[in-house]
């Protein structure tokens, strides 16, 4: 079946714009993408860090939730990503936001993903997406964060296309 899901792209590490273009193009083998525009946002966690560039992936896909997130990780290892602390600094972060309706929760995957409603850049480019998205009940565009987001908008949703 086919579902709609959500997934976080972040980057502070390398050519961030080049690796976000590139990890869309692994996205778009895995089923129908559209993108939001392109973001810098401020590091969340240690503040000795470069900023990050974030957008969010509107995927359509037919991959079932674990075989998804192995291949976000694949992605990730593709890209070089290396763990060195906790929300540190990282070539490419890819999360599992949304996944359809579903509530997921097991030793890989919490669904939706724990931290949307306190994350401008994520709420922000959801809404590029979809401006009427709920979760949980709650419309997105009424959160405070969206008033509050403290984001610079790079280039708009064609950046990963043009
Ligand atoms: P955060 O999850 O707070 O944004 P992070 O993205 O830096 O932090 P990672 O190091 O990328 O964290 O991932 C740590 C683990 O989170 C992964 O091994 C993965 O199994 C787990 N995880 C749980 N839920 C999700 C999800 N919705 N999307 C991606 N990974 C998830
Ligand atoms: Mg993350
Ligand atoms: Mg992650």
């Amino acid at each position: 079946m086919m579902v709609r899901s959500y997934i976080g792209l972040g980057s502070n590490l390398g050519d961030s714009e080049q690796i976000l273009r590139e990890a869309v193009e692994k996205l778009a083998t895995l089923g129908s993408v559209q993108v939001s525009s392109l973001y810098q946002s401020p590091p969340m966690g240690p503040q000795d860090q470069p900023h990050y560039l974030n957008a969010v992936v509107r995927l359509d896909t037919m991959l079932e939730p674990l075989p998804l997130l192995d291949q976000l990780q694949q992605f990730e290892q593709d890209a070089g990503r290396v763990r060195l602390r906790r929300w540190g600094e990282r070539t490419l972060d890819l999360d599992l936001l949304i996944y359809g309706h579903e509530q997921i929760q097991n030793e890989r995957l919490t669904v939706p993903h724990i931290g949307i409603l306190d994350r401008d850049f994520v709420i922000i480019p959801l809404l590029d997406l979809d401006a009427h998205l709920q979760l949980n009940g709650h419309s997105l565009k009424d959160l405070e964060l969206v008033q509050q987001a403290n984001l610079t908008v790079i280039a708009d949703q064609s950046w990963a296309t043009a």
